[in-house]
């Protein structure tokens, strides 16, 4: 059995060759593989199998061409992907992201981390993601919806309830979710629920799937400080962003009785240090569609500070909602310095490698998106179980449900680590529990 080590570095060598220039997806699988060696080596036949090599693999990528016009009857292109990555669990699944930054080296990023993501829930879905480079921002909702139109029209053709079964993400919310699935019911005839999820509850969503991301985090983090002997109740908190995770973290740690001082967008952050008024935010942001500098010009005791950095603000939690490579080393420094003791990933990858390594050398609660944004697709899961029996279940019920898969990830993840020899340290377990639970599936299946 050749080096493990080196046999790794291989393997990523060759990942960068094969998809160059896909910086984001190159960090994801770094950051997976290089913690995968002591699993490895209690199971050759992962190597054998070559069961990594093909896990760093898309089963299928989807590119397409998106023409529409816009309100001035201009025609507008733009590009459409979807990387269906693993189905070894399940259909593939995963958002879609309406974003300016989307291009295929993010959505395989994503995709990546999907694939593991789903894998920790121990719900039966496989992993995937797709978006488009188009900005929703600044678009009447005519022109959202005949984009939304043009996308699903070549779209539907690849997805369905058993094969493929997309979600929204950054920029694709319940507006979105409703124009893709009108089209997709149009074009197919066929009412399938389950072909995407994230619907409004009123004709098949499930009740908490949008409360679901960011309540889950703020459960997972709760999880982190009992395990420390500690509680999330009266502690300072910072939340990047105030879409949709980051609003609901919010709440979450509202009604736990944390206090949140600060939270931004992609122009600026604002600091309120009498804690963040919520109902204001949410009818700025949600029902207005604002930006988060109206925020203190309604609130005159809050602070906004205009492209500065959140992460300078003092507080004993962090929580990245906003979006990749957001808080770097230099900022997990500064938190640090300030005293906070727990880091919970709403967004994905939002922390950069200098930092996951500055918050785990400093002992602190770190959770990884893997585990502690996967509230979001499990309830997508708990969607699909509710369309599929054509059923619809209470807020309370799905809630408990969320709350017990949140639990249950952070104890396979704190087990797994402690496991493998490196107790305490989520990156490790909740890598090595996706693994394996994708590997055996796969082994199961033969070389496919
Ligand atoms: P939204 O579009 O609802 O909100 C995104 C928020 O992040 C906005 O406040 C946005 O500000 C800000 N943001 C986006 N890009 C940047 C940037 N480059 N720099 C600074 N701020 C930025 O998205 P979600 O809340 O749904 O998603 C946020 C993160 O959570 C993403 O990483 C997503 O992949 C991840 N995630 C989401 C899940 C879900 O259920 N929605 C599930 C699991 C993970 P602005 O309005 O200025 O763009």
């Amino acid at each position: 059995m050749p080096d493990i080590q080196a046999r790794i570095e291989t393997i990523f060598e060759q990942v960068v060759r094969r998809n160059a220039g896909e910086r984001e997806f190159h960090q994801a699988v770094k950051e997976v593989i290089e913690t995968l060696g002591p699993v490895l080596r209690a199971h050759p036949e992962y190597t054998e199998h070559k069961i990594i090599e093909r896990i760093c693999e898309p089963e299928r990528q989807i590119i397409f061409r998106v023409p529409w016009q816009d309100d001035r009857g201009e025609v507008q292109i733009h590009r459409g992907f979807r990387v269906g990555f693993n189905s070894a669990l399940g259909p593939y699944k995963g958002g879609l992201r309406f974003h300016p930054s989307v291009y295929l080296g993010i959505v395989k990023f994503l995709g990546f981390e999907q694939t593991f993501k789903n894998a920790v829930t121990g719900m039966p879905i496989g992993g995937a993601k797709g978006g488009s480079d188009f900005d929703p921002k600044g678009r009447s909702d005519a022109e959202v919806m005949r984009f939304c139109q043009s996308f699903m029209t070549e779209l539907y053709r690849h997805i369905g309830e058993f094969t493929d079964v997309p979600a929204g993400d950054i920029g694709v919310g319940a507006r979105e979710i409703g124009f893709l699935f009108g089209q997709y019911k149009r074009i197919t005839n066929r009412y399938e629920s389950g072909v995407i999820t994230g619907k409004d509850p009123r004709w098949g969503g499930s009740l908490v799937r949008r409360e679901a991301t960011g309540y889950g985090v703020v459960y997972f983090v709760e999880e982190m400080l009992k395990a420390r002997g500690e509680s999330i109740e009266g502690k300072t908190c910072v939340v990047s962003g105030s879409g949709n995770v980051a609003i609901y973290a919010m709440e979450k740690l509202e009604a736990l009785g944390a206090q949140v001082v600060a939270c931004s967008d992609s122009n600026g952050f604002v600091h309120h240090p009498r804690g963040i008024h919520l109902a204001t935010l949410k009818r700025l942001k949600e029902a207005e569609r604002r930006r988060i500098r109206d925020y203190a010009a309604e609130r005159p005791d809050a602070k906004y500070v205009e492209a500065g950095r959140i992460w300078d603000v003092p507080c004993q939690v962090a929580l990245p909602c906003a979006t990749e490579n957001e808080l770097d080393e230099r900022a997990a420094r500064t938190l640090l310095a300030n005293g906070c003791v727990a880091v919970g990933e709403g967004a994905n990858m939002p922390v950069t490698p200098g930092g996951v390594r500055a918050f785990q050398a400093a002992g602190i609660a770190y959770g990884p998106g893997k585990a502690a944004n996967a509230g979001g697709v499990a309830t997508s899961a708990l969607e699909m179980q509710q369309n599929a029996s054509r059923d619809a279940w209470t807020f309370e019920y799905t809630e408990r449900r969320l709350h017990e898969i949140m639990r249950r990830i952070h104890r396979d993840c704190h087990e797994t680590a402690a496991e493998f020899g490196c107790p305490g340290n989520y990156v490790v377990g909740a890598n090595i529990v996706g693994f394996r639970r994708v590997a055996d599936a796969m082994l199961a299946f033969g070389v496919v």
